[in-house]
Protein backbone atom coordinates (compact mmCIF):
# COMPACT_ATOMS: atom_id res chain seq x y z
CA UNK A 1 0.00 0.00 0.00
CA UNK A 2 1.53 3.33 -0.77
CA UNK A 3 2.14 5.53 2.37
CA UNK A 4 -0.48 8.29 1.66
CA UNK A 5 -3.08 5.20 1.50
CA UNK A 6 -1.52 3.26 4.78
CA UNK A 7 -1.75 6.88 6.21
CA UNK A 8 -5.38 7.19 5.28
CA UNK A 9 -5.71 3.50 6.92
CA UNK A 10 -4.50 4.65 10.10
CA UNK A 11 -6.33 7.81 10.46
CA UNK A 12 -9.64 5.78 9.84
CA UNK A 13 -10.69 8.35 7.14
CA UNK A 14 -9.79 5.18 4.81
CA UNK A 15 -12.45 3.23 6.05
CA UNK A 16 -15.41 2.92 3.78
CA UNK A 17 -17.75 4.54 6.57
CA UNK A 18 -21.49 4.36 6.81
CA UNK A 19 -21.59 7.03 9.22
CA UNK A 20 -22.25 10.75 8.06
CA UNK A 21 -20.59 12.80 10.61
CA UNK A 22 -17.31 11.88 10.92
CA UNK A 23 -16.80 14.37 13.91
CA UNK A 24 -12.79 15.17 12.34
CA UNK A 25 -13.65 15.33 9.04
CA UNK A 26 -14.15 19.17 7.77
CA UNK A 27 -16.24 18.47 4.78
CA UNK A 28 -18.81 16.04 7.10
CA UNK A 29 -18.88 19.18 9.43
CA UNK A 30 -20.00 21.28 6.62
CA UNK A 31 -22.62 18.87 5.73
CA UNK A 32 -24.05 19.04 9.16
CA UNK A 33 -23.70 22.56 8.97
CA UNK A 34 -21.67 22.65 11.96
CA UNK A 35 -19.05 24.62 9.74
CA UNK A 36 -20.48 27.55 7.59
CA UNK A 37 -20.35 27.08 3.70
CA UNK A 38 -21.69 28.82 0.59
CA UNK A 39 -24.06 26.10 -0.64
CA UNK A 40 -25.79 26.52 -3.62
CA UNK A 41 -26.73 22.71 -3.94
CA UNK A 42 -27.93 20.05 -2.40
CA UNK A 43 -29.81 16.89 -3.17
CA UNK A 44 -30.52 13.62 -0.78
CA UNK A 45 -27.02 12.51 -1.84
CA UNK A 46 -24.99 15.22 -2.45
CA UNK A 47 -23.91 18.57 -1.49
CA UNK A 48 -21.81 21.54 -3.41
CA UNK A 49 -20.32 24.88 -1.72
CA UNK A 50 -18.32 27.49 -2.78
CA UNK A 51 -14.16 26.66 -2.84
CA UNK A 52 -12.98 28.79 0.44
CA UNK A 53 -9.77 29.65 -1.50
CA UNK A 54 -10.97 29.82 -5.19
CA UNK A 55 -8.82 29.32 -7.76
CA UNK A 56 -10.93 30.01 -10.47
CA UNK A 57 -13.89 32.86 -11.20
CA UNK A 58 -15.97 29.73 -10.73
CA UNK A 59 -14.50 27.54 -7.68
CA UNK A 60 -17.38 24.74 -6.17
CA UNK A 61 -16.95 21.88 -4.42
CA UNK A 62 -19.18 18.60 -4.93
CA UNK A 63 -19.20 16.39 -2.33
CA UNK A 64 -21.38 13.23 -0.89
CA UNK A 65 -22.95 13.64 2.04
CA UNK A 66 -21.60 10.23 3.12
CA UNK A 67 -18.13 10.07 4.26
CA UNK A 68 -16.04 8.66 1.38
CA UNK A 69 -12.52 9.28 1.82
CA UNK A 70 -11.57 9.15 -1.77
CA UNK A 71 -12.81 7.14 -5.27
CA UNK A 72 -10.61 3.93 -4.59
CA UNK A 73 -12.65 4.04 -1.36
CA UNK A 74 -15.53 3.57 -3.22
CA UNK A 75 -17.17 0.09 -3.98
CA UNK A 76 -20.04 -1.27 -6.57
CA UNK A 77 -22.50 0.02 -4.45
CA UNK A 78 -21.39 3.76 -5.03
CA UNK A 79 -22.00 3.43 -8.38
CA UNK A 80 -25.19 5.58 -8.39
CA UNK A 81 -23.49 7.94 -5.72
CA UNK A 82 -20.71 8.77 -8.01
CA UNK A 83 -23.12 9.27 -11.13
CA UNK A 84 -25.28 11.64 -8.77
CA UNK A 85 -21.94 13.02 -8.33
CA UNK A 86 -21.24 13.66 -11.97
CA UNK A 87 -24.70 15.19 -12.20
CA UNK A 88 -24.52 17.61 -9.45
CA UNK A 89 -21.32 19.22 -10.77
CA UNK A 90 -23.56 19.58 -13.85
CA UNK A 91 -26.51 21.10 -12.22
CA UNK A 92 -23.38 23.58 -10.28
CA UNK A 93 -21.61 24.17 -13.84
CA UNK A 94 -25.18 25.26 -15.24
CA UNK A 95 -26.75 27.34 -12.17
CA UNK A 96 -23.14 29.06 -12.83
CA UNK A 97 -23.59 30.34 -16.12
CA UNK A 98 -20.76 28.20 -17.62
CA UNK A 99 -22.71 25.23 -19.30
CA UNK A 100 -21.82 27.33 -22.71
CA UNK A 101 -18.34 28.54 -22.15
CA UNK A 102 -17.01 25.31 -20.50
CA UNK A 103 -15.25 23.97 -17.39
CA UNK A 104 -13.09 21.47 -15.70
CA UNK A 105 -14.34 18.86 -13.05
CA UNK A 106 -11.16 17.70 -10.18
CA UNK A 107 -10.81 15.15 -8.27
CA UNK A 108 -7.24 15.58 -6.65
CA UNK A 109 -6.64 11.96 -5.54
CA UNK A 110 -3.64 11.09 -2.82
CA UNK A 111 -0.51 12.31 -2.27
CA UNK A 112 0.77 13.01 -5.72
CA UNK A 113 -2.78 14.40 -6.89
CA UNK A 114 -2.54 16.84 -4.57
CA UNK A 115 -5.23 15.79 -2.36
CA UNK A 116 -5.36 18.01 0.72
CA UNK A 117 -9.06 17.03 2.57
CA UNK A 118 -9.76 12.99 2.42
CA UNK A 119 -13.53 13.73 2.24
CA UNK A 120 -14.30 12.86 -1.60
CA UNK A 121 -14.99 16.02 -3.53
CA UNK A 122 -14.84 17.14 -6.75
CA UNK A 123 -14.06 20.67 -7.93
CA UNK A 124 -16.10 22.51 -10.59
CA UNK A 125 -14.03 25.64 -12.05
CA UNK A 126 -14.34 27.54 -14.91
CA UNK A 127 -15.06 31.24 -16.13
CA UNK A 128 -11.39 31.58 -16.92
CA UNK A 129 -9.28 29.41 -19.59
CA UNK A 130 -7.92 25.99 -17.84
CA UNK A 131 -4.39 24.99 -19.29
CA UNK A 132 -3.54 22.05 -19.92
CA UNK A 133 -1.59 19.62 -18.26
CA UNK A 134 -1.93 20.81 -15.28
CA UNK A 135 0.78 21.86 -12.89
P1 LIG B 1 -8.05 19.17 -2.44
O1 LIG B 1 -6.72 19.86 -2.36
O2 LIG B 1 -8.19 18.14 -1.35
O3 LIG B 1 -8.37 18.61 -3.79
O4 LIG B 1 -9.14 20.29 -2.23
C1 LIG B 1 -9.56 20.73 -0.98
C2 LIG B 1 -10.23 22.06 -1.21
O5 LIG B 1 -10.98 22.38 -0.06
C3 LIG B 1 -9.25 23.21 -1.45
O6 LIG B 1 -9.51 23.79 -2.72
C4 LIG B 1 -9.52 24.15 -0.29
O7 LIG B 1 -9.46 25.51 -0.65
C5 LIG B 1 -10.93 23.75 0.12
N1 LIG B 1 -11.23 23.98 1.52
C6 LIG B 1 -10.44 23.66 2.57
N2 LIG B 1 -11.05 24.00 3.72
C7 LIG B 1 -12.25 24.54 3.38
C8 LIG B 1 -13.34 25.07 4.16
O8 LIG B 1 -13.33 25.11 5.38
N3 LIG B 1 -14.41 25.54 3.46
C9 LIG B 1 -14.46 25.51 2.09
N4 LIG B 1 -15.55 26.00 1.51
N5 LIG B 1 -13.45 25.00 1.35
C10 LIG B 1 -12.37 24.52 1.99
ZN1 LIG C 1 -16.13 13.34 5.82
Amino acid sequence: MSSWASDLESRGSGLRSEVVGMSDCLFCRIVEKKIPAKIVHEDDQTLAFDDVNPQAPVHTLVIPKKHVAAVQNCNAQDEGLLGQLLLACAKVAKQKGLAESGYRVVVNTGRDGGQTVFHLHVHVMGGRHMAWPPG
